[in-house]
């Protein structure tokens, strides 16, 4: 609760008198020769998280540490009594603060109240900056890394337990809230009203491995971004936002992909185009998700794909194997799919491996065939892959959740991609400041 029309502070006596005299020592350190101009720079750093420290042990002391009455009632009916103070720590953002709160018990049930317990939104012996600071560097960086990072750049320590623990719970949090959101949005409770009108609206998806605890098992990523119609001609992507699910299925999936896309104003877009590569799963979503998207066939996928067969026929590393899927990838790139059919369909494998690719391939093409017409695509300004849909996997997932020694539980997995996904997309003040402000 803020005090309205409280009176200005004064310093307490003792505290003042602490805080001159670290001031005095960090005034000392720079203008005395014992330490260097950079250590002595280091030093004000570390005293002035002290004079933090100071300042937030008493003003927290004062702050809850005061009697508010002999009894206040209690949840069951009855009434708590106060007992005295109890003292505590607190894990901050300028390091570990002690303060006092007043304590009071239900006779009746037993319940015990500390003051400022609810209103310092704790988690564990965490304060909420403290916790939102340990989830930012957590969502970037393995555990360990970011409690190193962590304990070297600010006074915050934190065990590695600790750093997963409060993470993964935000990220659960996170999670939650997109769900109910989500749930009202295909209920028809809840409709999103974008801030601009989109002109043309982007959305890509694609499929990542990452390894879980018995297995690699795919993440699936999507990104949603809009281009600037200007008169230069500028198709640069703007505002990239990001979802992605860990083991999830099509259908979940497909409702989170929505979610998001409805989000940045799908109904109000002038024109939608969905990018991917050649996986069904991802043709039946946009289908059923977006069915006036015009879909094209991420070219950066379907070349690979070609170089694949390439290697599988000719030999790995071949020449021929170089110059054959080069040809293709000229095809493609003006629009003859008949002739890169007519190309692998004249292909004369020597293994069953070659014989494979070139059937899966014939397949792939044929499939995909009405996705591929750069040359429209190209005239009218279009993006056609080249990296895009690659990336969002890389920027998502593979940079957090991919590194050796890595081994995820779907949930927890879950937990931290819901937090980059928040950061990523400029939306992390929007969780965290309400939780901040409510005290
Ligand atoms: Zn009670």
């Amino acid at each position: 609760m803020k005090l309205l029309h409280a009176a200005p502070a004064t310093l307490p006596e003792e505290l003042y008198e602490r805080v001159v005299e670290l001031a005095k020592e960090m005034y000392e350190s720079v203008v005395g020769d014992t330490l260097s101009a950079a250590e002595a720079e280091e030093r004000v750093a570390e005293l002035s998280r002290e004079v933090g420290q100071e300042v937030l042990s008493t003003g927290l002391s004062e702050r809850y540490g005061k009697q508010t009455g002999r009894w206040r009632s209690c949840d069951c009916g009855g009434r708590q009594r106060f007992e005295g103070y109890r003292e505590r720590w607190v894990m901050s953002v300028v390091g570990p603060v002690r303060y006092r709160r007043a304590y009071y018990r239900c006779g009746e049930c037993g319940a015990s109240y500390y003051a400022g317990e609810a209103e310092l939104g704790l988690e564990g012996s965490f304060s909420l900056p403290a916790q939102e600071a340990v989830s930012l560097v957590c969502c970037e960086l393995p555990f360990e890394r970011g409690c190193e990072l962590l304990a070297r750049l600010s006074g915050l320590e934190v065990s590695m337990s600790h750093a997963r623990r409060l993470s993964e719970a935000h990220g659960g949090l996170v999670e939650e809230a997109l769900k109910q959101e989500r749930e009202a949005l295909f209920g028809g409770e809840l409709e999103y009203l974008a801030d601009e009108r989109p002109e043309r609206l982007y959305v890509t998806l694609d499929g990542t491995q990452a390894p879980f605890v018995d297995d690699w098992h795919e993440a699936k990523v999507g990104s949603v971004y809009d281009v600037e119609a200007d008169d230069a001609g500028s198709d640069r992507p703007r505002k990239t936002s990001y979802v992605s699910g860990a083991r999830e299925g099509v259908e979940a999936f497909g409702q989170r992909l929505y979610q998001e896309v409805a989000r940045r104003g799908v109904k109000q877009a002038g024109q939608q185009i969905a990018i991917g590569d050649g996986a069904p799963w991802i043709w039946n979503l946009v289908e059923e998700h977006f069915p006036e998207a015009l879909q094209i066939l991420d070219l950066y996928h379907a070349a690979q794909r070609l170089y694949e067969v390439g290697r599988a026929v000719h030999g790995d590393g071949t020449k021929r194997a170089r110059e054959w899927a080069e040809a293709n990838r000229q095809r493609l790139w003006v629009g003859q799919v008949a002739g890169v059919l007519r190309s692998l369909k004249g292909l004369r494998p020597q293994t069953e491996e070659g014989s494979e690719a070139v059937r899966l391939a014939i397949g792939y093409f044929t499939t995909n065939r009405q996705r591929m017409d750069y040359p429209s695509y190209r005239a009218r300004g279009y993006h056609i892959g080249s990296g895009v849909v690659e990336a969002a996997c890389k920027t998502v997932v593979a940079v957090r959740c991919k590194r050796s020694g890595m081994r995820w539980t779907k949930a927890r997995a879950q937990a931290i991609l819901a937090l980059r996904c928040l950061l990523l997309n400029g939306r992390w003040d929007e969780y965290w400041q309400p939780l901040k402000s409510a005290a």
